[in-house]
């Protein structure tokens, strides 16, 4: 799924067939999840293949790479340019883009020098799928921010990610949400949410959360369309009571939510600003917001 004997990616300065590509079986990031990565997208558009917000992308990988301890040579610029060429040798415009900077052989628990970066690309729809998404409070909390850097985008964060969402799809649900330290929601396993009371919207504020970069143009799109959003915390059991909520994630983009622990919410999905705004996202990303628009 993810590549075939064509497909190319860029590893440590080298372009080079993802089937030649090996790695280091004593990697520090394969013992103790170490690494620092990125979920990035483009979309294909009048132009060309637009990588949405690519800058804002890298800046967190550098910005989880510092927190990490893990020295990065190169800068945004040079990263995005990289992006471009990849899509353009895989021929790839709808697609996935995922960077990954990993280290080399330490077993240790300190930093090491052998810093490697990966950009591999795929072709890929949509990651939750269509379908209003059925949502369960995990038994799972998000990490404690005093016991890692939740707000950098590390390898290793993503165990709690796997047994939140394993533990939400084997009780027949489609996905989790998960609470921070203090009970109060926190984000999905790769998405945050937002859900909407009386004509306004309410996501967790920064601190406890990923600062998604969907989640921040989401805010800036709800700003434009005059909708009013509070970052401010609450509980489940103020959203039992909503008229909406969806999930926001570079892969998931705007994401419907039909119930949370099976108490469904009070407006259709095409009733919601959800809704609205999902599909001001993709206009967004595909460009094709002033399509409608004549120049007199
Ligand atoms: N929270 C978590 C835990 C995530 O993994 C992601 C996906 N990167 C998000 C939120 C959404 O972030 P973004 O909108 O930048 O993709």
């Amino acid at each position: 799924m993810y590549y075939n004997e064509n497909t190319t990616i860029f590893l440590d300065g080298k372009w080079m067939k993802a089937k030649d590509a090996s790695t280091d079986l004593y990697a520090q990031t394969m013992h103790y999840g170490s690494g620092v990565f990125e979920g990035i997208r483009s979309y294909a558009t009048e132009d060309g293949a637009k990588v949405f917000k690519a800058k804002e992308h890298y800046e967190r990988l550098l910005y989880s790479a510092e927190k990490m301890h893990i020295q990065l040579n190169y800068s945004v610029e040079e990263l995005v340019e990289l992006t471009y060429e990849l899509l353009e040798r895989n021929d790839l415009q709808n697609a996935y883009i995922r960077p990954l900077v990993y280290l080399g052989a330490n077993m240790s628990l300190q930093p090491t020098d052998e810093v490697h970066v990966l950009l591999c690309s795929w072709s890929w729809d949509r990651y939750l799928g269509d379908d209003m998404l059925r949502v369960m409070t995990s038994s799972f909390q998000r990490p404690n921010p005093k016991s890692c850097h939740v707000e950098a985008k590390v390898t290793g964060h993503y165990t709690n990610s796997i047994l939140a969402t394993t533990e939400a799809k084997n009780k027949g649900y489609d996905e989790a949400l998960l609470l921070d330290m203090n009970g109060n929601v926190a984000e999905g396993p790769g998405a945050n949410f937002f859900f909407e009371k009386d004509d306004k919207l309410y996501t967790a504020p920064l601190g406890n959360i990923l600062a998604g970069i969907t989640r921040q143009t989401v805010l800036e799109l709800a700003k434009e369309l005059g909708i009013e959003v509070f970052e401010k915390f609450f509980t489940p059991d103020e959203v039992y009571n909503a008229d909406g909520a969806f999930f926001t994630g570079t892969a998931a983009e705007v994401a419907g939510i039909e119930s949370l622990d099976g108490k469904a919410f009070n407006l259709p999905w095409e009733e919601t600003l959800g809704a609205a705004l999902s599909a001001a996202y993709l206009n967004r990303v595909q460009k094709v917001e002033y399509r409608n628009f004549e120049l007199v």
